[in-house]
């Protein structure tokens, strides 16, 4: 008999009628011969009504008591689907976290589960009891009422079909599935089929999906798919699975984040040990960053950029002022009018000229990009705020992505020459760290990868404008050459740097084609380094870690490791090192994550 857990978001559930369609649901699931577990968020807007009317009582409410009071709209929900299913004839049973036995850690707000004893529910499965279980919630070691986060609803189900084996996860919502991109803005954005996780990962935290991050880390961490559908209509929906052939598309999605905030910090030493105590600092608490830049230094002096969320800005001055103070060098700027815009798409891995390919729509849209940074399957630009639907949009119909099957780039596409990394061991290296994990959320960094045959190329003091990046990567990607790790840290006059790394065997056409490209701008550099090694580590779920940074730069620091450039994304952090420091610092990350050379 297969186990099928179906979740239901707030909307599927805000009043008697939505509540009788869900409970039909899971009784039409059982009584088509499957065992089935609900999970039920808060119905409607419950969540946020609670929270004002906290705000109400005072502006600081202490996090135990707000755990305590949010947990109270699931156990709303659950018991009147329970009674619904009763209703309609078939057993069930309503349980709060605490009675399933999901353990989490103290972090009030933001708890992370630990344990979930599934002996209860397999015995009410086994009777057979439709199990309704509240999302969301959990116990400390106390007792004390925890929750998993806005939206862990998501991460409740996705966990509970891991430790329950199930076949599938229903996420059940009230779109239809997975759009290209956010369908209220751009009115061609096209429903897909089907997402991999780890493009749907690099998409949730974007704001591209609506899901909860942590429970698509806990879908591939344990390979349960997930089939995100529409409650009111018989709708498909999308399943996020793995690709089963080799039909991987090149670009799946355009993702906009728009209350984006910089944090810049310049005059910072070029040694080692900067990051590690600007990481330390974030990390103490626990502030998400985004888009960590850092450019080759000049003349000794390094500069590093980050984004974080408009709401966690002011924490995260704070924190980097102490950060600059224990540093005892540097100063702290911030930047508050940007968006972020990024493609994503698993053909990246092979294919050259995507990037090119996405400056230039913005570039013909008259955007400017202030900010980039790349990971294997995604690039992300920072944009002014007021033209962010604009460089949606320009990116949207670049890509065609509103055609099932979108067309390749223009500029220079091409599948790449020479050795294309594969990476056929991940998957087993991650089962492997998996099967060692002592608790669920733990961190999950499954692989370091060292690549010692690249090449730096820098592109300094172009003018900050439209069309730049896009010639830059539009000349490289005519010569076929596949560029990886982009990096353009934010301007402070009217001039931008561009770096990006090169396979090294293509770094003499390379500077061929640029050399030509920037004789017409007066002023422009080039520059580059033959020999520098990458080292990407690579995971699920790093940025909603925030100790992977902390822990990596650590580790860099002691073993006297200084990065040149940094760039992070979901699921991969990537550092550019001196040559004499590969070896040493593949070491030390390999130590530190407990992996095996
Ligand atoms: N009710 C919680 C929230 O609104 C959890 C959830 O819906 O997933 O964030
Ligand atoms: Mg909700």
């Amino acid at each position: 008999m297969a186990l099928i857990v179906q979740k239901f978001g707030g909307s599927s559930v805000a009043d008697a009628r939505r509540i009788m369609a869900a409970a039909q649901r899971a009784v039409d699931a059982k009584r088509a011969g499957n065992q089935v577990v609900m999970v039920i968020s808060a119905r409607g807007d419950k969540t946020d009504e609670l929270i004002d009317l906290a705000k109400q009582i005072g502006d600081h409410p202490a996090p135990r008591e707000m755990d305590m009071l949010l947990a109270t709209g699931e156990q709303e929900s659950v018991a009147l689907v329970a009674m619904a299913i009763q209703a309609l004839g078939e057993p069930a049973i309503s349980l709060t976290g605490y009675q399933i036995g999901i353990q989490t850690d103290s972090t009030f707000t933001k708890a992370r589960i630990q344990r979930i004893h599934t002996e209860r529910m397999r015995r009410l499965l086994a009777d057979g009891n439709i199990v309704v279980a509240a999302g969301f919630q959990g116990i400390d070691e106390d007792f004390n009422i925890t929750t998993l986060g806005r939206g862990g609803s998501d991460t409740t189900a996705t966990a509970l079909a891991a430790v329950l084996e199930a076949q599938v996860c229903e996420i059940y919502t009230d779109v239809d599935g997975i759009y290209t991109t956010d369908p209220r803005l751009i009115k061609t954005a096209r429903k897909m089929n089907r997402i991999a996780y780890d493009e749907m990962l690099e998409l949730t935290s974007l704001g591209g999906g609506k899901m909860h991050s942590r429970s698509i880390e806990f879908a591939k961490k344990y390979r349960v798919p997930l089939l995100v559908r529409p409650a009111y209509s018989s709708g498909e929906g999308t399943l996020i699975a793995p690709y089963e052939n080799d039909d991987v598309p090149m670009v799946t999605g355009v993702a906009l984040v728009k209350s984006e905030a910089i944090v810049n910090l310049r005059n910072l030493p070029d040694r080692p040990g900067v990051l590690a105590a600007l990481f330390g600092k974030m990390g103490e608490r626990k502030i998400p960053i985004d888009m960590v830049i850092q450019d080759v230094a000049e003349g000794g002096i390094a500069e590093v950029s980050f984004t974080v969320p408009q709401d966690d800005l002011a924490e995260a001055l704070t924190a980097a002022q102490h950060a600059v103070r224990q540093l005892g060098a540097g100063e702290v700027h911030h930047g508050t009018n940007v968006a972020k815009v990024s493609v994503v798409g698993a053909g990246m891995r092979t294919h050259t000229g995507v990037a090119a390919q996405m400056f230039k729509s913005l570039s013909d849209a008259g955007v400017n990009i202030q900010m980039i940074t790349t990971s294997e399957i995604k690039i992300s630009v920072l944009v002014n705020r007021d033209q962010k639907e604009a460089a949606l949009q320009a990116v949207h119909d670049g890509f065609t992505l509103h055609q099932e099957r979108s067309a390749p780039p223009t500029i220079g596409y091409r599948q790449a020459h020479g050795d294309v990394k594969t990476h056929v061991s991940r998957d087993e290296l991650e089962r492997d760290v998996v099967s060692r994990l002592a608790s669920m959320e733990d961190i999950v960094v499954s692989e370091v990868q060292l690549d010692i045959e690249q090449s730096r190329v820098t592109v300094r003091h172009v003018a900050d404008q439209p069309g730049v990046a896009a010639e830059v990567f539009g000349a490289v990607a005519e010569g076929g050459v596949m560029v990886d790790l982009i990096v353009q840290n934010i301007s402070h006059d009217t001039h931008a740097d561009l770096s990006f790394t090169v396979p090294r065997g293509d770094l003499e056409s390379c500077l061929l084609l640029l050399r030509e490209l920037i004789e017409r701008w007066p002023g422009a550099e080039l520059s580059y380094e033959k020999e520098i090694a990458m080292i990407s580590v690579m995971g699920i779920g790093l940025r909603s870690h925030t100790g992977v940074g902390e822990r990596m730069f650590r580790a860099l620091a002691t073993a006297g490791v200084n990065v040149q450039m940094v760039n992070t994304s979901e699921i991969r952090i990537s550092v550019v090192v001196g040559p004499n420091d590969a070896a040493k610092a593949n070491t030390a990350l390999l130590s530190t994550f407990g992996l095996k050379n």
